[in-house]
């Protein structure tokens, strides 16, 4: 389980920064596209699981 999640939360970070690296809106990081939205959102997500986890070893 938890190797999962750390699986997760590492391919939810990769995804983000190639998305950021292409995309204009996300590189400025205040304005992001719907799909950086999305993709932003899902890190942050699995993110705040895993350090919980972490916390509640
Ligand atoms: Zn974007």
């Amino acid at each position: 389980m938890a190797a999962d999640l750390y699986t997760r939360y590492m391919a939810a970070s990769d995804q983000w920064r190639a998305h950021r690296k292409g995309c204009v809106p996300c590189t400025d990081g205040r304005r992001r596209c719907p799909a950086g939205t999305r993709l932003w959102n899902r890190f942050c997500d699995l993110q705040d699981a895993y350090l919980t986890h972490l916390r509640n070893r």
